[in-house]
């Protein structure tokens, strides 16, 4: 019901009285359009914190806020959050060790059975990569995967930028419902970032997405990085680009499970065809890898998507080459190997630097380390000592 319009007598200088609709006068007080319980409870549970229960049962559904929301206690720096996300990845953990289990008993294991797999791409900037990203990313979910696109980018605190930042990359699988593209932590040390990274990753399959893409800029460390804690290695190269193996690093080329040669399209073709058959003749001087895997080289147009479906073969044929000779298994117990380590230095480290008596006398032989009063390992085992005697 609405106030109702009355005429109004007001008097004007004139000394008359004249009418006037001009006015609402008092009407009917109208019942609130807004359920203010509704509104109590939607603020209460804004500003209610998720618990850890809340967080694992929403990633285990597939809520795609509440796994960023988790992410984002992965990156942050706060002790707090950093406990409460320790609590989740336990949690996660618990219900991806089980299907590790369960595919050890499966003789394949791979993209066919319920295991993910996880896939490191690298390439210099302009290579493609996040076409190509886009291109196989797309084919994958239009073939029922899901996939989670994620980053490493340690140069990205530097740049500002990160390499999955700009929005304009991968337009097609950013609004894609079966596609996550986390941008990659903006700061901190490469070891940070790969510890964020691989605990991302632990999330990301609780969540249920089988395919997990690492990206990374090849033309550094983080190769390294990216390679230790995936399944598959994938390089992308151009052809033609001066001489064939400058630009990359040997080391990266070795580490490589399959190189494919983009932007083999147009005119561009039989040059491709020319790097393709060179570069195999080159990944022939190294030893063959551990895995028994021969590295293949392929090319591909992540433009033209000619050649996408032949990358997922390949990667489907890896699986099932590895899992036979129990190498995909062994390589991700390493990996968890690694992870435990990765765990007690950053725990150890993280726990010392808190302690605020140890962070004053730190203050102190920095001065004195600097002023030359002490040396820097004695001034680091004294400070180990009052840390571990707990003093
Ligand atoms: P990134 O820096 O490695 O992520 O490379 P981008 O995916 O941003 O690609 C760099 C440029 O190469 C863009 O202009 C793309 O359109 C182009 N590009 C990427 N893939 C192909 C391809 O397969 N063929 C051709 N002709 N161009 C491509």
């Amino acid at each position: 019901m609405h106030g109702k319009l009355y005429f109004k007598r007001i008097e004007m200088a004139d000394g008359k009285e004249h009418k006037s609709a001009l006015n609402v006068m008092e009407g009917i007080e109208q019942p609130s359009q807004i359920n203010e319980e509704a509104i109590r409870k939607l603020k209460s549970r804004k500003h209610k914190p998720l618990s850890v229960g809340d967080f694992v049962k929403g990633i285990r559904e597939g809520n795609r806020t509440i796994l960023s929301k988790a992410i984002t206690l992965i990156e942050s720096s706060l002790h707090t959050h950093q406990d409460k996300a320790q609590e989740i990845i336990a949690e996660c953990l618990k219900s991806s060790r089980q299907s590790a289990v369960g595919s050890q008993q499966t003789a394949v294991r791979g993209p066919q059975s319920n295991g993910s797999i996880r896939i490191g791409i690298t390439g210099v900037p302009g290579v493609g990569k996040s076409t190509f990203i886009e291109a196989l990313g797309r084919y994958l979910t239009a073939h029922g995967h899901r996939l989670a696109v994620l980053a490493i980018d340690p140069s990205s605190s530097r740049s500002k930028g990160s390499i999955l930042g700009d929005k304009t990359r991968m337009e097609e699988l950013a609004n894609d419902p079966n596609a996550f593209i986390r941008p990659s932590p903006s700061a901190g040390s490469l070891g940070g970032v790969a510890r964020k990274t691989r605990e991302t990753i632990i999330l990301c399959e609780a969540a249920g997405f089988d395919v997990i893409l690492v990206e990374t800029v090849g033309v550094g460390q983080s190769e390294t990085a990216v390679h230790s804690m995936v399944d598959f290695f994938l390089l992308l190269l151009l052809a033609g680009a001066g001489d064939e193996l400058q630009g990359i690093k040997r080391g990266i080329i070795e580490m490589a499970d399959a190189i494919f040669i983009n932007k083999a399209d147009g005119d561009n073709i039989a040059k491709a065809n020319l790097a393709k058959a060179e570069y195999f003749n080159a990944l022939h001087l190294f030893p063959p890898p551990e895995s028994g895997w021969i590295p293949i080289v392929e090319t591909c147009s992540a433009q033209t998507r000619e050649g996408i479906p032949h990358v997922w073969e390949t990667i489907c044929d890896f699986c099932t080459f590895t899992s036979a000779k129990g190498f995909f298994i062994r390589r991700r117990m390493e990996q968890n190997l690694q992870v435990l380590f990765d765990a007690i230095d950053e725990s150890i480290k993280s726990s010392f630097y808190s302690r605020k008596d140890i962070a004053h006398q730190l203050k102190k032989m920095e001065t004195d380390v600097i002023a030359g009063k002490i040396s820097p390992y004695s001034a680091a085992k004294e400070l180990l000592e009052k840390y571990f005697s707990g003093k």
